[in-house]
């Protein structure tokens, strides 16, 4: 539904920024929505080799962001999340064959307590061969509604356990269910990772903040060639920042550097609207209670997409908050 809301917003051009896409798993049909099934991903590979797009490692879009380098319009990133079985048993001599590097993001308790849908050590050594292994929490909470204390223990616990079986240091880390919020950023940059990654929809251009990467899910129902055509708008947001303490969304402030005067503000269950731009800056009054816990608020200039994810959180209404 997004999807088509967007698309009806966007002008269309053919190249954009790089893009990071998320995969969960692969060839399973017991969870559709998660699910990216092997006809799909071939028709995936194939559309990247035959329209010059360029799978790179992680890692490469991660140094070019470092260096300040220009992010080229057809650099794709790989990851997966969650270390489901289904990557091994079925995707990944498919990554192997078209020689695509990926980085599959680790929710840690799931290996180690030998849960049945999840890789094991053995797997994963295997796998570390070929791609990067990443961190994806201990053990896949809702981040937003667990202290600041136990996340630091879940961060702490994860990345000891995963040191000891592959002696592996993660560069990236994921959050499960893509849910963050400021404080849950905070406490995860301390653990000295070079990249964090959402589940925002969009593309990374060489402004983007290597601390909120978008990415964008290649699961259920997709359209990739529309996805590959956004581009990351460089926006400044000062409100909101945080889920209204009341649920009410007074109003929107972005600032952009865009000369455009008109553009789209998309709400999490109230859909998209048209927004006048002035001076590059997107400030009006809403006054619009958020229907979800869990609200995306994406701001668009043409194909060129932000998103402020908005969720509700127990331990932050404690605090004093604007
Ligand atoms: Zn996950």
């Amino acid at each position: 539904m997004k999807t088509i809301l967007i698309s009806s917003l966007i002008a269309i051009t053919l190249w954009a920024d790089a893009h990071i896409f998320i995969y969960h798993r692969f060839g399973d049909d017991r969870y559709p929505a998660t699910n990216t099934t092997i006809e799909e991903l071939r028709r995936e590979f194939e559309y990247f080799k035959e329209n010059d797009y360029k799978v790179i490692p992680l890692n490469q879009l991660i140094s070019a962001l470092k260096n300040k380098e220009n992010i080229p319009n057809n650099w794709v990133v790989l990851t997966i999340d969650d270390n489901y079985k289904s990557f091994y048993t079925n995707a990944f001599e498919i990554f192997k064959e078209y020689n695509y590097p990926f980085s599959i993001f680790v929710y840690v308790e799931a290996t180690e307590k030998n849960y049945p849908d999840y890789l094991t050590w053995e797997q994963l050594k295997e796998i570390k061969e070929y791609g990067s292994i990443e961190f994806h929490s201990y053990a896949h909470n809702h981040m937003t509604e667990v202290s600041d204390e136990d996340l630091k223990k879940d961060f702490e616990k994860g990345l000891e356990i995963l040191k000891k079986e592959l002696n592996v240091v993660p560069k990236a880390f994921s959050y499960p269910y893509g849910e963050y919020n400021l404080r849950v950023q905070k406490i995860a940059k301390s653990y000295g990772f070079d990249a964090i990654i959402n589940q925002n929809m969009g593309a990374v251009s060489d402004f983007s903040n290597l601390y909120d990467l978008d990415r964008t899910a290649l699961v259920g129902k997709t359209d990739l060639k529309l996805y590959l055509r956004y581009k990351a708008l460089k926006a400044d947001w000062k409100e909101p920042v945080y889920f209204p303490k009341d649920g009410l969304l007074k109003s929107i402030h972005v600032t952009t550097d865009e000369e455009a005067q008109n553009g789209g503000v998309y709400i999490t269950g109230h859909g998209w609207q048209q927004a006048k731009l002035k001076d590059g800056d997107f400030e009006f009054k809403v006054d619009k209670k958020l229907i979800s816990k869990r609200s995306r608020i994406v701001i668009s200039v043409g194909n060129k997409i932000s998103t402020k994810l908005l969720i509700k959180d127990k331990h932050e209404a404690k605090r004093d908050l604007p």
